[in-house]
């Protein structure tokens, strides 16, 4: 059966001395329950501080994008394959501010979760629509146009993805998604993921948007919905411990 996943994305936040204690916060804290997964995605300097503090630990830590090409004449860019050399299990890629503020393509996108595929470690693909997209009615459109793309280059590996669902409009507004309308897309993203590959009720789908403590037991709790990719509160270490635990 499939577990609970809860991933923290610090964003372009973070600082080797408050690194250090929230790192060593959430290694002191979490008690790894059965069936539950932990990681933190940290800004790329910061891996190999991750790397020092969770290793050994039931902690996973990975990097918020990486390059579609694996080597060569990239400048600024970082490949899977490197990030893979700081122990990370796990990458983002498409997520919604990457795709609206650095112009990244769904097609890019799923380069980069092919690349991350092919380094070894597991891709988590965001999807989701914005508020007018949504208030036009186009969320299903937009969802799916995402998700195939990554459907169609993902090929047999499609269950190696974690998919996390999050709605542009919830993140960081502090305006979530009801569970209704969260488990609705989830169950959608799973029965076209399911048409894809039979592997697929194995997924784990995340949602993502504003997740906080008061409101993560109600969402995980959802039947597509396996946890959370945690922007803001998953900076404070008693807020992220007490969402991984909901
Ligand atoms: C995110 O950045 O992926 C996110 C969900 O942010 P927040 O939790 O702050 O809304």
């Amino acid at each position: 059966m499939r577990g609970k996943l809860v991933v923290g994305n610090w964003k372009m936040n973070g600082g080797l001395r408050q690194n250090d204690v929230l790192l060593g916060d959430l290694r002191a804290g979490w008690t790894a329950p059965a069936g539950r997964q932990l990681a933190v995605c940290v800004p790329y300097p910061y891996l190999w501080q991750a790397q020092a503090a969770l290793s050994g630990s039931a902690i996973a830590w990975g990097a918020q994008n990486v390059s579609e090409h694996t080597v060569g004449a990239f400048t600024g860019e970082v490949s899977a394959a490197m990030v893979g050399e700081f122990g990370c299990r796990y990458a983002i890629v498409g997520h919604s501010e990457r795709r609206t503020l650095f112009g990244e393509a769904d097609a890019a996108v799923a380069a980069k979760a092919v690349a991350v595929l092919a380094a070894g470690l597991t891709p988590i693909v965001c999807v989701g629509e914005t508020l007018g997209e949504r208030e036009a009615g186009a969320t299903e459109k937009v969802v799916l146009r995402q998700l195939d793309a990554v459907i169609a280059a993902a090929g047999g590996q499609l269950p190696a993805l974690v998919v996390a669902y999050e709605p542009v409009w919830a993140i960081g507004t502090g305006r979530t998604a009801s569970p209704e309308q969260a488990q609705d897309v989830h169950r959608l993203l799973r029965k076209r993921l399911s048409a894809a590959d039979a592997r697929a009720a194995e997924m784990v789908l995340l949602y993502g948007g504003s997740v906080k403590a008061a409101n993560a037991k109600t969402l995980f709790g959802c039947p597509d919905i396996d946890g959370g990719l945690i922007g803001g509160a998953s900076l404070k270490a008693d807020e992220f411990l007490a969402i991984a635990g909901a």
